[in-house]
C-alpha cells in the first residue's frame, strides 16, 4: 500500500456508530442555552436535577415500559455485565474447535475442554460468582449429562456425535455469567426505581424531580431519529392525582417552550383512562377493529390483538378514513376518569393554555393512564413530536414501591434543537471580547495578568501562547470575531 493510501485508510477508519452523532460548536451553545433555560425554568417551579444511572438491570425497563412495545422487544441495547472473565476464556476455549471431531482424541479434547469450563462454572455457581438461578443450574446439569454421554461415545461416526456436540456447545453458550442490563432508553423508570430506593415517600409530597441526559434506542436513525439521543423530563411523583398537578406540569413545559421561543408549538390532550375503563374500551376497540380488519394494513392488524389502541396511532394513509369510525375512548371513561379529564382542561384554561383535544393520541409505552398529552413542533417533517408525556399512577408500585400517584413528560432536546434551529433561533457563536496583541516578554507577562483580570471579569479573552507580528495577530482577532483588540508590546 503507497503512503498516500495507507494515510487515507487511516483517515477513514474510526467514525461515529450509526445514529449517534458528535455535538459541535457553534451549536452545542444552543444546546447549553436550551439546558440552562430548563435549569432556569424547572427550578421556578420547585423541580430538583436528579441524576440517575445510564443503565440499569433489563428487567426494570421490561416490567416498567412493558413487553409488547417496540421499545423493549427490540430496541433496547442489553448485554449481560459480569466480573467472571476467567469463565469468559474457558467458555471460549471450549465452544472454539479447530480440529475436526472425527478422531477419538479430538472428541476427548473437546470434552476436556468443556469439562474444564463447567467445573469451574459450577465452582462460580456454589459462590455466587454467576447468578444462582434455577437457570443456570439446570443447564450446568445438561451439560454434565452430555459430557457424560458423549464420553461413551468415543468410537461412534460423526453422524451421532454432531447433533450431540452441538446440543452440548448450546448449554455451554447458555450459561449466564452476570446480570442483564439495558442502555436506558428512557428515564421515568429510572427516576422512579429512585423514588423508591431512597425512600423520597418520607420527603413532603409530590416530589418534583427533573433530569437531562442521553438515551438509547436501535431505531432506524433517520431526521429527529437517532440511537442514541436527548431528552429533557420531569416527574412529580407522590401526593394526590389532583388535576391541578397535571396542569401545572403542562403548563411548565409550555412556559419552556415559550421562553425558547418555539414555533408552532402545539399540544395535544387526552384521557385514556384507568385499569378499570380502559381494558372495557379495549375490548370494544378489538370488537370494532375485527370488524373493519380488512381495511387495515399488517401492522395494525396484528395490533389488534397485540395492543389495538395503538392502531389509533397509526399514520397510514389508507387507514384513516376507517379510524374515524371506530369508537372514541373519552366516550367510554369511567366516571371518576371523566371527572378528572374534564378538570384537567378546567385548570389548563385558567392557565391560559392552549390546548386541543385528540381521542387517538395514545403513549407507546404501557404505563400511562389518564392524562395523556404530546407537544409537536415545527420543522420537523414527521418527526414532529417534541414532547409526550402523561400520568403513571400505578408504575412505582409495578416496581415494588407504595400505591403512588405519577406524572411526568420526556421532550426530545434534538427535536427541539433541529426546529429551534429551522426557526433560525440558532445564537450565534459568541465571539471573543478581548484579543491580546503582544510583543516581546515584559508585554507577555503584562497581557498574562490582563487576560487573568479580564476573565476574572467574565470577558472572554484570547490570549496567543506565542509571539506573533500585530498585522497577523489583528488578522486572527478578526477571523475570531474579536470585539475589542489590546495591543501590547515592549
Ligand atoms: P416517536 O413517536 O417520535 O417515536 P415516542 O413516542 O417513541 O416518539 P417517547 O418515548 O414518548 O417518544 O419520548 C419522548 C420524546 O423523546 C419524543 O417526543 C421525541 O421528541 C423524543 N424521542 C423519542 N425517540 C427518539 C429518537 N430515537 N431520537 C430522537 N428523539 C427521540
Ligand atoms: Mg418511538
Amino acid at each position: 500500500m503507497s503512503e498516500g493510501a495507507a494515510k487515507k485508510e487511516e483517515r477513514h477508519k474510526f467514525q461515529a456508530i450509526r445514529g449517534t452523532r458528535d455535538l459541535l460548536p457553534p451549536e452545542t451553545a444552543l444546546w447549553n442555552h436550551v439546558e440552562k433555560t430548563a435549569n432556569e425554568v424547572f427550578a421556578t417551579f420547585g423541580f430538583g436535577a436528579i441524576r440517575v444511572p445510564i443503565f440499569e438491570p433489563t428487567e426494570l425497563f421490561a416490567r416498567s415500559i412493558g413487553l409488547d412495545t417496540d421499545v423493549v422487544s427490540k430496541e433496547m441495547y442489553t448485554f449481560e455485565d459480569y466480573e467472571a472473565t476467567e469463565l469468559v476464556e474457558l467458555r471460549t476455549a471450549a465452544v472454539t474447535n479447530v480440529a475436526s471431531l472425527a478422531t477419538g482424541e479430538a472428541l476427548i479434547d473437546f470434552l476436556d475442554r468443556v469439562g474444564n469450563f463447567i467445573l469451574a462454572a459450577e465452582k462460580a455457581f456454589e459462590a455466587g460468582r454467576i447468578p444462582r438461578t434455577p437457570e443456570n443450574e439446570r443447564t450446568l446439569q445438561m451439560a454434565r449429562e452430555l459430557i457424560a454421554i458423549l464420553q461413551t461415545f468415543r468410537y461412534q461416526g460423526e453422524r451421532e456425535i454432531l447433533p450431540r456436540v452441538a446440543e452440548l456447545k448450546d448449554a455451554v453458550r447458555q450459561v449466564r455469567f452476570g446480570d442483564v442490563i439495558s442502555l436506558r432508553p428512557e428515564a421515568t423508570a429510572s427516576v422512579c426505581r429512585a423514588y423508591i430506593e431512597h425512600g423520597m415517600r418520607q420527603l413532603p409530597q409530590p416530589v418534583k424531580l427533573y433530569y437531562i441526559g442521553p438515551m438509547f434506542r436501535r431505531e432506524r436513525p433517520q431526521k429527529g431519529r437517532y440511537r442514541q439521543f436527548y431528552q429533557i423530563g420531569a416527574e412529580v411523583l407522590g401526593g394526590s392525582d389532583a388535576p391541578a398537578i397535571d396542569a401545572e406540569v403542562i403548563e411548565m413545559v409550555m412556559t419552556f417552550f415559550d421562553r425558547l421561543e418555539l414555533h408552532g408549538v402545539q399540544l395535544d390532550i387526552n384521557s385514556i383512562g384507568c385499569r378499570e375503563c380502559r381494558p372495557k374500551y379495549a375490548q370494544l376497540l378489538r370488537a370494532e377493529l375485527l370488524r373493519v380488519k380488512d381495511k387495515l394494513g399488517p401492522d395494525s392488524q396484528r395490533r389488534i390483538q397485540t395492543n389495538p389502541l395503538r392502531v389509533l396511532d397509526s399514520k397510514l394513509e389508507s387507514e384513516q378514513g376507517t379510524i374515524a369510525t371506530l369508537p372514541r375512548i373519552t366516550d367510554h371513561l369511567c366516571e371518576a376518569c371523566a371527572t378528572h379529564y374534564s378538570a384537567v382542561k378546567r385548570q389548563l384554561e385558567m392557565r391560559g393554555v392552549f390546548f386541543r383535544e385528540n381521542w387517538r393520541l395514545v403513549r407507546g409505552l404501557d404505563y400511562y393512564m389518564r392524562t395523556t398529552f404530546e407537544i409537536t413542533a415545527q420543522g420537523l417533517g414527521s418527526q414532529n413530536a417534541v414532547c409526550g408525556g402523561g400520568r403513571y399512577d400505578g408504575l412505582v408500585e409495578l416496581l415494588g414501591g407504595p400505591p403512588t400517584k405519577g406524572i411526568g413528560f420526556a421532550i426530545g432536546e434534538d427535536r427541539l434543537i433541529l426546529s429551534l434551529q429551522e426557526s433560525g433561533k440558532a445564537p450565534a457563536q459568541p465571539g471573543r471580547d478581548v484579543y491580546i496583541a503582544w510583543m516581546g516578554e515584559r508585554a507577555h507577562a503584562t497581557a498574562i495578568r490582563a487576560a487573568k483580570d479580564l476573565r476574572k471579569a467574565g470577558f472572554s479573552v484570547e490570549l496567543p501562547p506565542v509571539e506573533q507580528k500585530f498585522g497577523k495577530a489583528l488578522g486572527q482577532a478578526d477571523k475570531l470575531g474579536a470585539k475589542h483588540a489590546l495591543i501590547l508590546w515592549r
